[in-house]
C-alpha cells in the first residue's frame, strides 16, 4: 500500500466515498425480458417534458462550443419562476455539487454542521470533506403519529449554537419522505444566529402539498442567512443532465461563485432545464400522477401489513420489521430484475426506499414482492 490516504487533506483522510447502491448498469445488462425496473434512485417515472427534449436536441449541433458559463437563459427562466433577480441564483452540476461547495465555503474545523438523523447522505459527506464536525440531532421516534423518523425541529433549535457554520435539512426529507410546515422552518431561521447559514434542500419541494407547507423561497427576503436548493433531477425528470440550483442572498451567492468551476453546467442541461420550467402542463401532470400512484402504492403495502412512512415525495420508505427481512426482500426483488434502495447506509437496515413508479410498474413490484414474501415466509408480523 502506498499510503496515499495519509497524504490527503485532513477531511479527506477518513472519508468514505458516496455509496450509489446497486450497480445499475450491470443489472440492466443482466435483466431478462421485462427489463430492469429501476425504483432505487427517485427518478421520475414520467420522464422529462417533450419541450425539454426538443430544446436539448437543438443544442446537439453545437457540442463543440463551451456552454454559457453564466447560464443566462436558465437563470432568466428561474428568475421568472421564483420572482427573484439572477444575482440570487447559482447553478450547480446537480445539487450534490452545490452541497459539497456550501460546506467547503461555509463550514470547517471551527464551523460545525448541524443536521438531523436520517438526513440526506450527502450532508455528512460534505461536512467531512470540509473537515467540519457533523452534529446530528436525534429524529422523532418511529412511533410518532404524523412524522415517524422525521426531523425534530424543536431539538434542532435547542442544539443551535452561534459557531455552527451550516444547518442542512431537506424538506420534504430523503430518505424518510417526511416534511415540515413553513412555520417550523421559520422558527429555525429565527433561532439561528446571523453567522449560521440555513440550507433548505427542496429537491422534492414541488411534491409538497399539505396545509401550512410551502417553499422556503418565500422567506428569503426576511432571512438573509437562508439558502434554498432545487434540482431538475426529480420532478423534471432530468437527472442525467445534472442541474441543481442554489437560491440565496446575492452576497452569499457571490462568495459561492468563487469556487464554482468555469463551465460546471453543460449546454444540454441548461437548455432542457429552461424549457422544462416552462412546461406547466407536464409539471402538473407529473405532480398529479406521482401523488395518485404514491397513495395507491402506500395503500397496497399497508394492506400487506408493512409500515409505510407518510410521504410527500416521489418515494416511500417502507419498514419491513427486521434487517434480515429487508435484505431478503431486496435480494428477492433483484432476482426478479427490480431495484429498490437498501437503507443500511442511513442506519435503517430494516427499511427499503421505493421510488413511486407508474401504476403498471407498481403492479409489477407488488407481484414480485408477494412472491418473495411468500417464498421466504416473510409476512408482516411473522417471527416478530
Ligand atoms: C435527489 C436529491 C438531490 C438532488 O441531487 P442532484 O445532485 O441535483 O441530482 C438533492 N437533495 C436530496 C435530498 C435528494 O434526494
Amino acid at each position: 500500500m502506498a499510503g496515499f490516504a495519509r497524504l490527503a487533506a485532513p477531511g479527506i483522510r477518513g472519508l468514505a466515498s458516496y455509496d450509489p447502491g446497486h450497480d445499475i448498469v450491470a443489472l440492466r445488462n443482466r435483466a431478462g425480458g421485462q427489463g430492469l425496473l429501476e425504483l432505487g434512485g427517485n427518478e421520475s417515472a414520467w420522464g422529462p417534458s417533450p419541450r425539454a427534449l426538443a430544446a436539448l436536441r437543438s443544442e446537439l449541433d453545437r457540442l463543440e462550443l463551451y456552454p454559457d458559463p453564466r447560464g443566462g437563459l436558465l437563470k432568466q427562466a428561474l428568475s421568472g419562476a421564483f420572482g427573484l433577480s439572477a444575482e440570487h441564483l447559482l447553478l450547480g452540476n446537480g445539487t450534490h455539487e452545490l452541497l459539497m461547495q456550501l460546506a467547503q465555503v461555509f463550514a470547517g474545523p471551527e464551523r460545525p454542521v448541524l443536521v438531523s438523523r436520517y438526513c440526506f447522505a450527502v450532508y455528512p459527506l460534505a461536512a467531512q470533506a470540509a473537515n467540519a464536525r457533523l452534529e446530528v440531532v436525534e429524529a422523532l421516534p418511529p412511533e410518532h403519529p404524523e412524522q415517524p423518523r422525521g426531523h425534530d425541529i424543536e431539538a434542532m433549535i435547542a442544539a443551535l449554537r452561534p459557531d455552527h457554520g451550516l444547518v442542512m435539512l431537506a424538506n420534504p426529507n430523503n430518505p424518510t419522505g417526511t416534511w415540515l410546515p413553513l412555520s417550523a422552518i421559520e422558527r429555525l431561521l429565527q433561532a439561528a444566529g446571523p453567522d449560521t447559514l440555513v440550507v433548505v434542500d427542496e429537491a422534492y419541494g414541488e411534491f409538497l402539498d399539505q396545509p401550512g407547507c410551502g417553499s422556503a423561497l418565500s422567506l428569503l427576503s426576511t432571512y438573509p442567512n437562508l439558502l434554498v436548493t432545487r434540482t431538475f433531477s426529480k420532478l423534471h425528470g432530468l437527472a442525467a443532465l445534472r442541474i441543481g440550483v442554489l437560491v440565496g442572498h446575492p452576497e452569499a451567492i457571490a462568495v459561492m461563485e468563487r469556487v464554482r468551476e468555469s463551465f460546471n453546467v453543460n449546454s444540454l442541461g441548461l437548455a432542457a432545464a429552461a424549457a422544462a420550467l416552462g412546461d406547466v402542463r407536464h409539471i402538473a401532470h407529473v405532480l398529479r400522477e406521482t401523488a395518485a400512484s404514491r397513495e395507491a402504492l402506500a395503500t397496497e403495502l399497508k394492506a400487506r401489513g408493512w409500515f409505510v412512512h407518510p410521504s410527500q415525495t416521489n418515494f416511500l420508505l417502507v419498514d419491513f420489521g427486521t434487517p434480515e427481512a429487508a435484505a431478503a426482500i431486496d435480494r428477492g426483488l433483484l432476482a426478479r430484475d427490480i431495484v429498490v434502495r437498501p437503507m443500511r447506509g442511513y442506519g435503517l437496515p430494516q427499511c427499503l426506499r421505493i421510488t413511486v413508479g407508474r401504476l403498471e410498474q407498481n403492479a409489477r413490484l407488488l407481484t414480485a414482492l408477494d412472491a418473495v414474501v411468500g417464498e421466504a415466509d416473510l409476512h408482516a408480523g411473522a417471527g416478530a
